[in-house]
Parts: C-alpha cells; sequence; structure tokens
C-alpha cells in the first residue's frame, strides 16, 4: 500500500502498508493525525503555514545550487534534489529534499519553513530519510542537516543506531495504529491542536 492509499481501498490484509516518512513525523506530532489519514480517510485543506512551506521550498532548490557544498563537510559530493525513494524492507517511502553523495557516504537535508528549534519529530523524519538513503545508494549516512529557512541556519543531526531504532520503532508503532483501526486518544500536547489542520475532526479536544 502507498501514499495516497487508504485502508478501505486495500483488497488484501496482506499487502504491507507502506507509510511515508511524513506518515511517521504526523504520528509523533499526533497519532491521530495517521489515523485521520488511513482509517477514515480525510483530506482537510492545507493550511496558510502549509501554504507558505511549500512556496519556501520552491525557493530553497533555487538558492541551495549557488551554496558552498563545504558548508555540509561535503566538499566532492553530488547534489540529488527532491528524489523519492522506496523501500520495502523498511515499508518506508519518502521524498528527500536533497541527498549529498560522496564516493564514501552520504547525507541527507530537509529544508524546514520556520526559525524555530528543530522539534524531536522533525530529527526522527530526517533520521527515516537517512535510513532510505542508505539502503539506495548502499553507503552509510551518519549525518543529516535541516536547513532552518527564516534564520538560514544550518542544523547538524548525527543519525547515529539510537536514533534509527527509535525510527524503526515508531514506524511499528504506526503501523500497528493503522491496522488495529482503533480511534487513539489525543495528543496530550494540547498545544498542537491550535494550529492543526485536523482539528474540526477532534471534537473531544477544545
Ligand atoms: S486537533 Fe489535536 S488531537 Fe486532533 S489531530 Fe490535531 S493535534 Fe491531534
Amino acid at each position: 500500500m502507498r501514499e495516497g492509499q487508504s485502508l478501505e481501498r486495500t483488497s488484501s490484509p496482506t499487502v504491507p502498508i507502506i507509510l511515508n516518512v511524513n506518515d511517521l513525523k504526523q504520528f509523533l506530532y499526533c497519532p491521530r493525525i495517521v489515523y485521520y489519514h488511513w482509517v477514515m480517510p480525510v483530506r482537510p485543506p492545507a493550511t496558510f503555514f502549509m501554504q507558505r512551506g511549500t512556496r519556501q521550498e520552491s525557493r530553497f532548490e533555487q538558492l541551495e545550487p549557488r551554496r558552498v557544498l563545504s558548508r555540509y563537510g561535503f566538499q566532492e559530493a553530488t547534489r540529488h534534489f527532491s528524489l523519492e525513494i522506496s523501500d520495502e524492507s523498511l515499508g518506508l517511502i519518502g521524498k528527500i529534499d536533497l541527498i549529498l553523495e560522496s564516493p564514501a557516504r552520504v547525507a541527507v537535508v530537509e529544508f524546514k519553513a520556520t526559525a524555530g528549534r528543530l522539534a524531536e519529530n522533525w530529527k526522527l523524519q530526517l533520521c527515516a530519510y537517512g535510513l532510505l538513503a542508505e539502503r539506495h545508494f548502499q553507503r552509510p549516512c551518519p549525518l543529516g542537516f535541516a536547513m532552518l529557512n527564516d534564520s538560514e541556519e544550518l542544523i547538524e543531526v548525527e543519525l547515529d543506531e539510537a536514533l534509527k531504532s527509535q525510527v524503526c520503532s515508531a514506524l511499528k508503532q504506526a503501523r500497528e495504529l493503522v491496522m488495529a483501526q482503533q480511534f487513539p486518544d489525543p495528543t496530550p500536547v494540547r498545544a498542537r491542536c491550535v494550529q492543526c489542520e485536523y482539528r474540526n475532526f477532534c471534537g473531544d479536544v477544545f
């Protein structure tokens, strides 16, 4: 089952669920979003912040080729923009903003339309992209970078075994949620609900 498909439209329960990296990020933010996306499924309109993020991503692709690779510590790398990678063993698919490919290793770069600190779910999202890049290029991906658009700050994240293990564990939990089709509890961090595009479906949180 691929992105854009729902559980309802799956003809066989034995078809593996291929989660999108975005599902993982959303699951860590609030499990209900994954439920709404996969089990109901509902598609709320894009919020102002989502539309702004899409516009700024295009700008990132325009500006990035002019930036020097030394800022990543990858002087001789080849850049791959917006590469979609799917891996059945991970049960995961994702489109990565930028991959830096060098002979011995790769790194992933994600654009973030914010100036705030890097949230934990974003670190795991970066790490999930790193796992996909490792399998696709058959070489280690020890580093991920988040480019914060509003501040032009570049944050380096070490993609170590502990983080990779957290990603695999969260993917397993998200997949179990989809299979169980049980409406999960809301996020305990209710401040997240204020700007959530699914807030109209959560009558119990306000
Ligand atoms: S409104 Fe709150 S509880 Fe509902 S999906 Fe959004 S973040 Fe989760």
